[in-house]
């Protein structure tokens, strides 16, 4: 008789979690060999079978007693919680096998299966955070040196993966999960959904949503998991949820803008959407004839039939005819619209999206300008005014160089949105102030739509009075008697915004263009992204020789958006 190797993962605790082929291994299996946590979480699944339990940290002697049994011609089963290849036994038992010389043809017959991981059950319930491209890192330092995982943690924060922290804390290792937060606030928002779930599908299961600036306030131990989500994941009626695709809006340097949950969920910021589909024949050809194919398709899968092949259908018809199906109680024309695949040749119409402005010191829209500009939102766009001298015009349009085109025939001034350079200038007392028009000019021309680690502003006002509130812009630019003071730093946002630091006055004319030009490119190569021209300021303590000061800031508690 020859014995075998099985290693196993019987997946998050509840045994209706576990696979059919996990089960009939242990039943199988003459010897069980598992911690002593999981031999108890599997109890009822034994038939009398040898257990060889052993505490956490004997995870070497449990895989050499689990070969030399199965060598002896026993059935060994090594058993992992999860997946035994996921931070399990699999990897383990193979290094013993190895190291003693077996082979596949001569040694051992050795069977891993797998089993449902923490980052799949903890996933799904928290609703559909992993979703997107995602990663598991450890953060035990037991056997991996912890300057490699800080670098893994950061690799991730920076290609925005998200991020399942497996082992994130023990009684003794407290210091990793507060470092991982560190790490991440790099380069995700503080408002990042962190789903942590405790002992998923076991008893005393956990389930939190939390940010990523408050997830230290939640109990995190060895039975938990911390999810991390994207730049895009949301939180919907208590769900955590990772859209498939980023955004499709784009804006005059047609990088991708990263759209909210609640802008996404617009039916014309998803053009493909069902709801597009099926609604008014506005923006899209109303269903095809194609349509009609996948309702018969619809009524066929009612009745259990598939007419087309599985592998001529896309997830998108896949979807449509799930929704169908769950809709046909609604009559089959309802079923029909919802079940339609894209109409052939369909091409989906983007957002466009761009800040249009009378000019920099110009403040006066002519009706003319805003007849046109009504024209071209249409029905299906939007105007938006904004706090910042702009307006922003959306269009639903798969061709953006007609739009701009019009646009800058009406002699508009066009910046794209998003975290770009904003030149602020006042109207100069309607022209009677002119002197300093030139320089804002010559500062939107050079600077205006730069891309930055964060929106910019640069205000800039033409005499002392600064009216037009220059000095509480990140940066600030006032012309007076012939000269220049600068702000810098100022908070622009938040119940404890403050005004720039004055950093010089009487700066030369022939310096003033340069200066701001340096000052900018500073900020542009050495901030973090996301990171705002105040925090970078006070982070670097010196830019172009201005030193970061405390500005008298009123103590008051910060609140969070909608609170
Ligand atoms: N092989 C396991 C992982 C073992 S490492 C798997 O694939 O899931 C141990 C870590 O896994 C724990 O610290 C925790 O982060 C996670 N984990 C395992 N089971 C879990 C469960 N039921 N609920 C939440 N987290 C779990």
């Amino acid at each position: 008789m020859s014995g075998k190797l099985f290693v196993i993962g019987f997946g998050p605790g509840s045994f209706d979690h576990i696979t059919k082929r996990a089960r009939e291994a242990i039943e199988e299996s003459d010897v069980i060999i598992g911690y002593t946590t999981y031999v108890d979480l599997i109890r009822g699944l034994l038939t009398g079978q040898e257990i060889v339990s052993t505490g956490m940290t004997e995870e070497v002697s449990r895989a050499r007693e689990a070969v030399r049994q199965a060598e002896a011609g026993k059935k060994v089963a090594v058993i992992s919680s999860g997946d035994a290849g996921v931070y399990g036994m699999a990897g383990l038992v193979y290094e013993v096998l190895v190291e003693q010389g077996w082979t596949r043809a001569n040694g051992v017959e050795v069977e891993v299966i797998p089993g449902i991981s923490a980052i799949n059950s903890c996933g799904a319930l928290l609703g559909a955070p992993i979703m997107h491209d995602a990663c598991t890192i450890s953060l035990s330092d037991h056997l991996t040196p912890w300057e490699l995982i800080a670098k893994r943690i950061d690799a991730a924060g920076q290609a925005d993966f998200v991020v399942a922290l497996y082992n994130p804390r023990s009684g003794r290792r407290t210091r990793q999960i507060v470092e991982a937060q560190r790490i991440l606030l790099k380069y995700r928002s503080p408002d990042t959904p962190v789903g942590i779930v405790k002992s998923a599908y076991r008893e005393r299961e956990r389930i939190e949503l939390t940010t990523l600036a408050n997830m230290l306030e939640h109990d995190i131990g060895m039975l938990t998991t911390v999810i991390i989500g994207n730049s895009s994941t949301f939180v919907y009626d208590g769900l955590m949820i990772t859209p498939r695709g980023y955004q499709r809006k784009y804006t005059l340097t047609t990088d991708e803008q990263a759209l909210k949950p609640h802008q996404r969920l617009r039916v014309e910021n998803e053009p493909w959407s069902l709801e597009a589909q099926a609604g008014s024949g506005g923006v899209h050809a109303a269903p095809s004839p194609a349509s009609e194919e996948s309702a018969a398709a619809v009524l066929d899968a009612s009745t259990g039939q598939r007419e087309q092949p599985d592998a001529d259908r896309t997830p998108y018809e896949w979807a449509m005819q799930a929704l169908a199906a769950l809709h046909a109680d609604k009559g089959p024309e309802t079923a029909a619209l919802q079940a339609g695949s894209p109409p052939s040749g369909f091409v989906p119409e983007l957002i466009f999206e761009c800040a249009v402005s009378p000019g920099v010191a110009n403040k006066k829209f002519t009706p003319q300008q805003m007849l046109a500009l009504a024209e071209l939102a249409g029905e299906k766009g939007e105007i938006e005014y904004t706090p910042h001298h702009q307006i922003i015009l959306r269009v639903p349009t798969a061709d953006p160089g007609a739009v701009t085109e019009r646009l800058r025939q009406l002699g508009l001034v066009l910046m794209p949105t998003g975290d770009v350079v904003q030149v602020k200038a006042c109207d100069f007392c309607d022209g009677e102030k002119k002197d300093g028009i030139a320089y804002a000019e010559e500062i939107h021309q050079k600077l205006g739509g730069q891309e930055m680690p964060k929106e910019l502003k640069i205000g800039f006002n033409g005499c002392g009075m600064a009216c037009y509130g220059a000095v509480k812009e990140d940066i600030g630019i006032v012309f007076r008697k012939g000269k220049f003071d600068l702000f810098l730093g100022a908070k622009t946002v938040g119940r404890n915004a403050h005004a720039g630091i004055p950093v010089a006055e009487g700066i030369a004319p022939e310096e003033i263009v340069p200066l701001i030009e340096r000052i900018v490119a500073r900020y542009k190569r050495d901030a973090f992204p996301n990171e705002r021209f105040h925090k970078f300021f006070q982070r670097v303590g010196e830019i172009e020789g201005f030193v970061w000061r405390e500005p008298a800031a009123p103590k008051i508690e910060n609140a969070v958006c909608g609170d």
